[in-house]
């Protein structure tokens, strides 16, 4: 069985001091390959150079909301030129985070709006985040024009997740979905169409069950993810490996990248 973690910070400490350890863990598992997200520009940097290292990386560019307030002035143009690399294979990520109080709503829904334009502009989906902001969220991408784009560590109901996969934007969760009393996003694992749903493990945060708490997370721990969905929708594990695997290529259009 093979997946694909659309997720990770191995960019990031504690996992960026030991890649190649965790990749080949992954490995071990049937995680071949991995997308590794961004949050500002030094991070978003790091993710091209480690899709640049390793066949199985590939990278994603943009501004966590959370770090909207710090970034730089030329932020868009540097964010534009890390588009153009042939290994970023998406734009994030970005999005609205209203429980941490790092940035002012108001600078969030602008920088949401500027990555949005440029997924649209480049053809590369946005990787989005959303913490207590699914009013917010809903309103900005039923605005936008942009169809193509993930939700992130989905946080939300089926009330929220339906208009947004009506609009065209994919799914995809991470170990939040094996929590006990998280019924409203195992919910949206179950009823959502499988075409549009993918895996993650936002590592090195939030393990999944039965590693709930250990940290870091790591991908090598997508299985336990895809064993939850596959028992909510009541199908086999495999059938989940192989059809998000197929979403997440089409999806990051990785068939062309190898
Ligand atoms: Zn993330």
């Amino acid at each position: 069985m093979n997946f694909i973690d659309t997720h990770c910070h191995l960019n990031i400490d504690p996992l960026l001091e030991r890649t190649n350890e965790v990749i080949d863990a992954a490995a071990e598992q049937g995680i071949d390959k991995m997308v590794v997200v961004g949050i500002d520009l030094p991070t978003s940097e790091i993710a091209i150079r480690l899709a640049e290292d390793h066949p199985q990386i590939y990278a994603a560019a943009g501004i966590h909301p959370n770090d909207t307030s710090k970034a730089p002035e030329n932020w868009e143009k540097e964010i534009v030129d890390m588009l153009s690399h042939p290994r970023v294979v998406a734009v994030g990520e970005t999005g609205l985070d209203y429980y941490w109080d790092e940035s002012p709503a108001e600078v969030q829904k602008i920088f949401f709006r500027d990555h949005l334009d440029l997924a649209m502009a480049t053809g590369k989906p946005a990787i989005i985040h959303n913490r207590e902001a699914d009013r917010d969220i809903v309103q900005q991408i039923l605005e936008h024009g942009n169809t193509s784009g993930v939700f992130h560590c989905w946080p939300s109901p089926w009330d929220i997740a339906k208009p947004l996969l009506d609009k065209g934007y994919h799914i995809s969760f991470t170990g939040t979905v094996t929590f006990k009393k998280n019924e409203a996003v195992q919910d949206v694992a179950a009823r959502m169409p499988l075409e549009r749903l993918m895996l993650e493990t936002d590592s090195p945060f939030l393990t999944p069950v039965p590693h709930r708490g250990k940290r870091p997370n790591e991908p090598k721990y997508i299985p336990h993810i895809a064993e939850k969905i596959a028992e909510l929708r009541d199908i086999t594990v495999e059938d989940i490996a192989r059809q998000t695997t197929k979403n997440s290529i089409t999806f990051f259009g990785l068939e062309n990248l190898g």
